[in-house]
């Protein structure tokens, strides 16, 4: 295991939001994030703040 480098490798604007495709630059494996809110930085689920 290793943490992930994403790379966005495409971008769709549906109905429920922006469907973002994915992939490790690392060791290849993809993955598909959903952002409900356009506006809101996609991932940011839960982040400590300083
Ligand atoms: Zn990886």
């Amino acid at each position: 295991m290793h943490e992930h480098g994403w790379l966005v490798e495409s971008a769709h604007r549906t109905s429920e939001g922006i469907v973002q495709y994915v992939r490790c630059a690392d060791c290849g494996v993809r993955r598909v994030d959903v952002a409900a809110v356009p506006a809101v930085v996609p991932g940011a689920v839960s982040r400590e703040l300083g």
